[in-house]
This record gives C-alpha cells, structure tokens and sequence, in this order.
C-alpha cells in the first residue's frame, strides 16, 4: 500500500478482505493465523501503522482514524469468530460425549441383605404386630446373668452343654440370649406386662459341622404378666408359625428341660415342604424342630424381684440359623459365616 498516496478507502478495503477471510476460517489454527497476518507485529496493520510516521502531518489524523477503524474492525472479526468456533467445539463435544440414558441401565448392585439379618427382621416384625418390643443385651455377660440368675448354678450339669467362652472367672461370652431375659426383668422393676423379642448372637465351644457352629444367632421372647397361661404360649407359637411359614402351618410341643422354665417344652412345626407327609427335608418325620420354650421358672421371676405367686411368664427361644436354613433350603450352617458372595447373591436388593 503506498500511503505516499493516502486513501482511506484503502484500510476499508483491508478490513472487509480481512472480515471475509477471519468469517470463514475453519478452525482456531486457521484463525490465529490470520490474526497474526493482520494485526501481528509483522502484520499488514502493523506495519501501516509504521508507515503513517510518512505521511504529511495533515493528513495523519485522518489516515490514523481510518486505520483504528479497520483495526478494530479486524479485531472484533477476529473474537466473535473464535467464540464462535469455541461454541461449535463445545456443542461437537457435548455431541460425542452424549450419554442415552433411554439405554437400559446396568444398575450398581446394592450389595445382599444377609439372610440371618433377613430372618431377624422378619421375626421381629411379626412380634411387634403382636405388641411386643425389640431390646438387646451385652454379647460379653457376666456368668450371673448368664448362668446363676437362669437357675444355672456353679455345679449344674446344663453347664457343660453349653461349654463356654471365658473371659474371666466369671465373664463369658453369652451362651443364649436368655440373659437378656434376667435384665429386662431386673430394669422393669416389677412392672407389667412385659413383652420383648430379643435377637442376637451367642457363642458357644462347639466343632463346626453342616449343622453346628461355635456362633450362632437366636431370638429370645419373654412375656410376663398376670394369669399368663401355657396356651397362651402355644397360642403366640402358632401366630408366629403360621405368619413365619404360612397359614395351614401346624405346631406341636414335646416335654423337654431347661433349667429357667418350667414346664419346658420343644416346639416342632410341620413341613412346610411336604406338608407333613414327610420328604428329605424333615427326615421323613412330618416335624421340624425349631425351637425351645417353657413357661419361666419360679425361681427366675423371683431372682428377678418379681412375685411368681402373682405372676406368671412364658419365654422361648428361636434359633435363627435353624429358621433361615428351612426357610431358605441352606444345607450347610457354615455358608452363613463365610462370606461367599455366591451364597448371597440370591439375596441382592435390586433397585
Ligand atoms: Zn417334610
């Protein structure tokens, strides 16, 4: 350009060239390009901003006015063509990157909800329908309450079926929950009535077979009251029977012996496989065992600062494992303890 000869028109046509090409620029790298073409430091607007030092004085206002225009004009080209080719990555990304989510999802398993805990609830649940409260006790329990209070003195023979978990002379790990029992009774303080189910595990030193573990869980119920009855504990097995494994479930008590109730009782409830036909399942019996219960020993109301001759009580005990192998077809005890995530998975929450 010879800016001997200064034409104004000359920087507009610059400008519109510029403007043309900047609009059509295909990328950022083609951009950038052209930005250094024009308004780099060797750029045509930068050298014609050198040059104008040539011109006349007169003339250089004019002449600097019609170059800041281009320049300018140049320059606002160049920024809403890379915003607009910045924008256009953007969408081409969001494009590529665009999850369906109308695809059927995969969802991240929520892990199994333990069949023993399963059991837990369920047994809880029916009690609470039937107006009972859920407590717990201490797992490490002093051999008062496990054994002395339950009418288990030092000497006695029933000791020696539950060969224990000591911790010290005379603190154990718990060998039934029926300690749980003793306390509750001992916190009510002589109130009525008392109904709790009491879920948790107990220890006991004991070769680990398909039917046997050293740890295990139970239930144990307690109900005392005035004038409560035998049949009144029958009455309460077969609600829960019937709720746990279905109607048309049928219960039968067999004499038994514990030492903190009396009388004792085993309770059978029939096959829910064959219906009391009998199969592999119940041993070709019609009957399968499971559970202990009786009403509560005089000696255990009285430990307990309750009156037995005013009072009355019936407790049991349910052996969760036994009530999760039936209901659940389990053959190995052990399967419970071991964590294989195959033995759980048929027990997966879905979403
Ligand atoms: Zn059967």
């Amino acid at each position: 350009m010879d800016l001997a000869r200064f034409d104004p028109s000359e920087f507009e046509r610059i400008a519109s060239e510029a403007r043309a090409r900047i609009a059509s620029a295909a990328d950022e790298a083609a951009l950038e390009g052209l930005r250094v073409e024009y308004l780099g430091k060797r750029g045509v607007l930068s050298l014609a901003r050198e040059r104008l030092r040539q011109l006349p004085p007169e003339e250089r206002p004019a002449a600097g006015r019609a170059l800041n225009a281009a320049w300018e004009e140049v320059e606002r080209a160049y920024e809403e063509r890379r915003a607009a080719l910045r924008a256009e990555e953007t969408r081409r990304r969001l494009e590529a990157e665009r999850l369906d989510l109308s695809l059927p999802g995969e969802p991240y398993p929520l892990g199994a909800s333990h069949p023993i805990l399963r059991v837990i609830e369920e047994v809880e649940e029916i009690f609470l329908h039937l107006g009972y409260s859920v407590v717990e006790g201490p797992e490490v329990e002093w051999d008062l309450y496990n054994f002395e209070r339950l009418n288990i003195p030092p000497d006695h023979p029933a000791r020696d079926m539950q060969d224990s978990f000591y911790l010290a002379e005379d603190v154990l790990l718990r060998t039934h929950t029926s300690p749980v029992q003793v306390r509750t009774l001992l916190a009510r303080g002589g109130g009525l009535p008392v109904r709790i189910v009491a879920p948790g595990t107990v220890y006991r030193r004991d070769e680990d077979d398909a039917t046997h573990s050293h740890m295990f869980t139970q239930v144990e119920g307690l109900v005392v009251d005035e004038g409560v009855s035998l049949a009144d504990l029958k009455g309460t097995l077969l609600a829960f029977a019937r709720a746990f494994f279905g109607e048309g479930t049928r219960i039968r008590l067999r004499p038994s012996f514990f030492p903190f109730t009396e009388p004792s009782v085993e309770v059978d409830v029939s096959c829910h496989k064959c219906g009391g036909a009998g199969c592999n399942v119940c041993k070709f019996t019609g009957w399968i065992e499971v559970l202990g219960a009786g009403m509560v020993h005089p000696e255990v109301l009285r430990g307990a600062g309750y009156d037995p001759e005013r009072v009355s009580g019936f407790a049991f005990g349910l052996g969760v494992e036994r009530l999760a192998m039936i209901k659940y077809g389990v053959e190995d005890v052990r399967s419970f303890y071991t964590g294989d995530v195959r033995f759980l998975r048929p027990f997966r929450v879905h979403a």
